[in-house]
């Protein structure tokens, strides 16, 4: 997976978690399974957001963690090497 897209599903599936995870906190007074319910899969998006930062957000020559706070990274923080534009 190319690192921008990686970047930016991540941030998808944060955005939806947090969305789900309101939502179902906004519910609670009316419908509080349905509350529970929304409130779990935003902790299931959550976690899927985290795991495709840490299985797919890496520099493609060391295979190391990048950091995903910073944007457009052209050289890997660990090994130096350039990581293409086209990749990222
Ligand atoms: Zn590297």
């Amino acid at each position: 997976m190319p690192l921008r897209t990686c970047r930016r599903l991540s941030y998808i599936l944060y955005g939806v978690s947090c969305a789900l995870a309101l939502v179902g906190i906004f519910l609670k007074n009316g419908n509080s399974t349905l509350s529970l319910w929304m409130v779990g899969a935003g902790l299931l998006v959550f976690a899927a957001a985290f795991l495709v930062g840490i299985i797919f957000y890496r520099c493609p020559l060391c295979k190391r963690l990048l950091p995903i706070k910073e944007r457009d990274i052209e050289v890997c923080p660990h090994c130096k090497g350039k990581l293409k534009k086209s990749n990222g």
